[in-house]
């Protein structure tokens, strides 16, 4: 029989799981906050879970964590791990430490099938969704780490790692259940991103019921030059793209809605495309935010990044138009983080 891993388990869903296997809605009751937010990682060190339960949990249910291949700490402490799963599957996942924040990025899948031309992840060949509990793990595995270095918790989390979250999102819900739970993490909607490439159907809609704060990354002002860097926008337009996000706005009741916009030499940076982007943004008014992107480049790929003086002058052009831009520090140059390098880099 198949050991089943319950990082990823909603309480319901961990309920379900205990009773039909034969332990009781009271097991499971215990055992939950062992799991979280104690992080236990053995059932052995649950006390106050009987012992003959205890003993037979392991038959069934597993608190494995992945295996951690690679650590690399940036000059500018930004971290990066690749975590390996039991099936020999690997993804990587970032620390990025700032003055108030602890922010991780996590990944929802193995490799990506969206493919975009500027993303080395889209460069791999897409393998499979992550589990709930995978996805978890890698939340757990930063977790553990400050605590172990009796460091700060964490306080922000974006799905923004290998993958498309909408492409796994009943798993990425099952995530975001345990982490909004006020008895076991008690996170907070505004601290939570998902980031989505533009994928606008029925799971951006049930997104919205979540509260989180949404990242559509758009990185350019028209169909024809997004379709050459995005695939995607060949079946999600960006004015159906645009209309998902005003509507995901007004049903979660977050602040605003960003965009990410990747600034990319010779393809996106010109003033006519920060005009073009300014207006298409207008209808958003105060409740659209663009983070501008300077491009780590990779190993093989065929574009370059702006400099910072270009960068300027783009954010400028749309902030004289009335919409709110920053330009995203770019962290962790030296180790490789730019989404999908390690992984490259490990092979
Ligand atoms: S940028 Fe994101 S959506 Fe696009 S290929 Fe990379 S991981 Fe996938």
């Amino acid at each position: 029989m198949r050991i089943k891993s319950i990082l990823g388990l909603p309480f319901d869903v961990l309920k379900y799981e205990f009773v039909e296997k034969g332990f009781s809605v009271l097991d499971a009751k215990r055992v939950y906050p062992w799991i979280h937010p104690k992080l236990a990682q053995t059932f052995e060190e649950m006390s106050d879970v009987p012992k003959q339960v205890r003993e037979r949990l392991p038959d069934f249910f597993s608190l494995g964590r992945p295996i951690c291949k690679i650590l690399q700490e940036s000059s500018d402490v930004t971290s990066k791990a690749l975590l390996e799963f039991e099936d020999g599957n690997c993804v990587e996942t970032v620390f990025i430490p700032d003055e108030k924040r602890n922010t991780i990025c996590v990944s929802s899948q193995v490799g990506c099938p969206i493919g975009c031309r500027f993303c080395n992840t889209g460069t791999q060949q897409f393998c499979r969704n992550l589990t709930s509990s995978e996805i978890m793990a890698q939340i757990i595995f930063w977790m553990e780490r400050q605590k172990k270095l009796n460091a700060a918790p964490i306080t922000n989390i974006v799905f923004m790692g290998m993958g498309e979250p909408l492409l796994n999102s009943q798993n990425l819900f099952a995530v975001l259940k345990i982490l909004l739970n006020v008895k076991t993490y008690n996170f907070s909607r505004n601290k939570i991103t998902v980031s989505t490439s533009g994928i606008v159907d029925n799971s951006i809609i049930e997104l919205a019921k979540f509260g989180v704060k949404l990242a559509v990354s758009l990185h350019a002002p028209n169909d024809k030059k997004r379709s050459a860097l995005m695939p995607i926008n060949n079946k999600y337009k960006i004015s159906d793209v645009l209309d998902a996000a005003l509507n995901y706005y007004k049903a979660s009741n977050t602040s605003h809605v960003t965009f990410e916009y990747l600034l990319l030499d010779g393809i996106n940076d010109s003033d006519d495309d920060a005009f073009e982007l300014s207006k298409l943004l207008r209808k958003f008014g105060a409740h659209a935010r663009v983070n501008l992107i300077m491009f780590n480049s990779w190993n093989g790929s065929k574009f370059m990044g702006v400099s910072n003086e270009k960068a300027n002058h783009f954010s400028k052009i749309l902030l004289a138009r009335g919409i709110r831009t920053i330009i995203r520090k770019s962290r962790g140059r030296d180790i490789f983080a730019a989404c999908g390098q390690l992984k490259s880099e490990e092979k």
